[in-house]
């Protein structure tokens, strides 16, 4: 019996080389496993090979390793074969670990298939020495080296299979199990080694036609070194690659998402947008037609946001919806929807019980924007009209029911503001009109479909025309002449009004340029501005355009402005007016005594007439107070030295009396209806023919 020696550093370096093996091994194995589509096969081929080259190597290292007393040679074709059955069974073992599942008869029999590759690459690897006579093994230990393949093999696989996802500290694992791996590998190995026991006489078959030779531990050592460090490198640089793609894809889902949020709300309040509600309307259409209950839609519109807006800037204006945005909100649950879909409207969509709920909730959304807010170290008081829309029955689809609700918050506006209403199908006729009716007037400037009447204005002493009062028509194709009630509010609403205005402007103006041609020099023509008008930038332009173009004097023009008007904005008014008054022009307070006015403020207005509005003069016969209060008037009127205009005299009695109290002109039906300019004219002529038939002008 031959006792063979090992060389401790040979030894030493294929217990490297097997955890060396082992780590690569498991590695490649979390590279498959984090790995999609065809480069999972790239990575099995190109695993197997290393692995498999690692532990053939950790073997052949191990035999060289060994001292025999006679020449040591290989067999070129066995030792291949062994190479291959260590590729080949790598190759399954790495197969098996990335199984989604790995159950215990799979590792069972894993472990044996695995077991008996790297016993038979052993074996066969001994067998390539072609020993005469042949090796002796000693049965007791080659049933100890199979059965420690087999279950090394099966802690292996489960290691393996534990570790291939990523998670933290899976390096630090890896190197663990590695250890263990590689111990195990080269236990097996040394076991089988001593379980050879060579004849004295023995011979070694391939010693001289087989690989033999010095260094060549170091050629294996350094070719299966560098298999695996290229196995490994090339692992850890496509882990970063992954690692940082990984990262890109999610910097590149969190973009996406961000615009679709940009793409869905509000920037101002990050509500939910118009969009995103026609989505949500659907959905909670289709959630009640599958389950059954119903929801409400409720159009909110802020009443008195415009003048927050005008006064105190955009800024503020901004400020106060998003405190209007979150205010809404207090009252919300999870599930429901708040959206903004215009300047100062906003849409709420609640899922409710019953229908009844509506109703509280209404209130209470009314109530809270009623309270007042702080924006910006200042109170502001605003109010909330409210439209409700339910589902079933106001609509079939978003379109519909967001249409009907609005329809519904006109009317509550309609109602005095500051309140809800629900809707009624009676509501819908009417907003289709308005909608009609915004269509008509808007073609109506440049079809000119506008006309002027003229309602003129009399000395209340001498009973002598003093001018005339420029009255608007719209001579509507379908609906014929239509009053300013009818229309006006909403060209204001649409600022459709600044068009309409300077038309009327320059209309008012070429007909008085006749007149004062005529003759009729000492006469004033009244044109109307709205509020709206009066706040715009270009105002004492066009004013100033329309009297140029004409030739007219400033003094022929009086401007009237209402009372509201005039004292809604008090220091801007107060720019405009005495531009307005530096130039020449007339201007006069229309409406007057149903506003709220400021004796301090109405002293500074560089005004020239008052208008006592005539329901004041329509009570005059009957009522006391308004007798009052027209005496009132008057009296003010003079103590400031403003010209005193009454309006509205229908009879002789409202006549007499308003003569008597020192009213400067008058104005109604009494004296003469708005008329287009020719009717009005023959009515001036036949009146001044009545007066004084020898008389003439021009
Ligand atoms: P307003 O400026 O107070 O005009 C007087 C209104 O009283 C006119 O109504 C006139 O027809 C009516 N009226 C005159 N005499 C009598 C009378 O004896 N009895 C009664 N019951 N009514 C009388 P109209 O033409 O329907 O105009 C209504 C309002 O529309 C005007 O009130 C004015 O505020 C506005 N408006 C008229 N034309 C224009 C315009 O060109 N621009 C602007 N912004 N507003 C206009
Ligand atoms: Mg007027
Ligand atoms: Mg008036």
């Amino acid at each position: 019996m031959l006792i063979g020696s090992y060389s401790p550093s040979l030894v030493v370096i294929s217990l490297f080389v097997a955890i060396l093996a082992s780590y690569t091994a498991l590695d490649l194995a979390g590279r498959i496993a984090t790995t999609k589509g065809r480069a999972v096969y790239l990575w099995m081929t190109g695993g197997a090979v290393a692995m498999g080259v690692g532990v053939w190597s950790m073997h052949f290292i191990g035999m060289l390793a060994l001292r025999l007393p006679f020449a040591l040679g290989f067999d070129v074709g066995i030792t291949a074969l062994s190479l291959l059955i260590a590729v080949l069974s790598s190759g399954f073992a790495l197969w098996l670990i990335n199984q989604p599942r790995l159950l215990a008869w799979q590792l069972a029999f894993g472990a044996l298939v695995m077991g008996a590759g790297i016993s038979s690459m052993h074996y066969t690897g001994m067998a390539a020495m072609r020993m005469t006579p042949g090796i002796d093994y000693d049965p007791t230990l080659f049933g100890a080296s199979l059965l420690i393949a087999v279950v090394a093999s099966g802690a292996a696989l489960w290691i393996a299979h534990n570790l291939r996802r990523n998670t933290p500290y899976v390096r630090l694992a890896r190197g663990g199990a590695a250890v263990v791996m590689g111990v195990a590998i080269v236990g097996m190995h040394y076991t089988g080694m001593a379980a050879a026991r060579f004849a004295d006489e023995s011979f070694c078959g391939a010693a001289l036609t087989g690989l033999s030779g010095k260094g060549l531990d170091n050629v294996v050592l350094v070719t299966s070194l560098a298999v695996l460090i290229i196995a490994l490198l090339t692992s850890l640089l496509d882990a970063r690659l992954e690692a940082r793609t990984a990262v890109l894809a999610d910097s590149l889902t969190l973009a996406n998402q961000e615009l679709t949020h940009l793409a869905l709300h509000d920037m101002l309040t990050g509500l939910p947008n118009r969009t995103l509600l026609a989505d949500r309307i659907q959905q909670a259409i289709q959630a009640v037609k599958e389950q059954g209950g119903c929801f409400a839609l409720m159009f909110i519109d802020l009443d008195g946001f415009k003048p927050v807006n005008d006064a105190f800037g955009h800024h503020m204006g901004d400020q106060l919806l998003r405190e209007v945005g979150l205010r809404l909100r207090e009252d919300l649950r999870g599930q429901d929807t708040l959206a903004r879909i215009g300047g100062d409207e906003f849409v709420l969509l609640v899922q409710l019980s019953q229908p009844d709920d509506a109703m509280g909730l209404a209130e209470r959304q009314v109530g809270l924007i009623n309270r007042a807010f702080k924006v910006a170290e200042h109170e502001l008081k605003i109010s909330a009209s409210v439209g409700i829309a339910m589902f079933p029955g106001n609509g079939n689809n978003p379109q519909e029911l967001l249409m009907n609700a609005d329809a519904a918050m006109y009317h509550a506006k309609g109602m005095g503001k500051n309140g809800y209403s629900f809707f009624d199908v009676s509501m819908n006729t009417n907003a289709r009109k308005q909608l009609q009716l915004l269509q008509d007037l808007r073609n109506a400037v440049e079809h000119e479909q506008f006309r002027l009447y003229y309602q003129p204005k009399f000395d209340a002493v001498s009973g002598i025309a003093v001018g005339a009062e420029a009255l608007l028509r719209w001579e509507h194709p379908q609906q014929g002449l239509l009053l300013p009630a009818m229309f006006i509010e909403l060209a204001e609403k649409t600022g459709l009004i600044i068009p309409i205005g300077e038309w009327v402007l320059n209309e008012a103006c070429r007909q008085m340029a006749l007149w004062y041609a005529q003759g009729y020099e000492d006469w004033r023509i009244a044109v109307n501005l709205s509020a709206l008008q009066f706040c715009h930038a270009g105002l004492v332009k066009s004013v100033a355009t329309a009297l140029e173009r004409h030739q007219l004097p400033a003094n022929s023009l009086t401007l009237e402005i209402t009372e509201t008007t005039a004292m809604s904005d008090a220091d801007a008014s107060m720019t405009v007016l005495q531009q307005l008054s530096d130039m020449g022009v007339d201007l006069s307070i229309d409406d007057f005594g149903t506003g709220y006015s400021s004796l301090m403020y109405l002293k500074r207005l560089p005004a020239n007439e008052l208008k006592i509005d005539r329901g004041f003069v329509r009570d005059l016969e009957h009522d006391s107070d308004d007798a009052a209060i027209v005496s009132a008037i008057v009296a003010l009127g003079q103590a400031l030295g403003l010209r005193i205009v009454a309006e509205g005299v229908e009879t002789d009695v409202q006549q007499n009396f308003l003569t008597r109290l020192g009213c400067n002109s008058l104005q109604g039906y009494l004296l003469g209806h708005p008329l287009p300019a020719d009717g009005f004219m023959a009515d001036i002529q036949r009146a001044e023919d009545a007066v004084a038939p020898d008389k003439s002008r021009a």
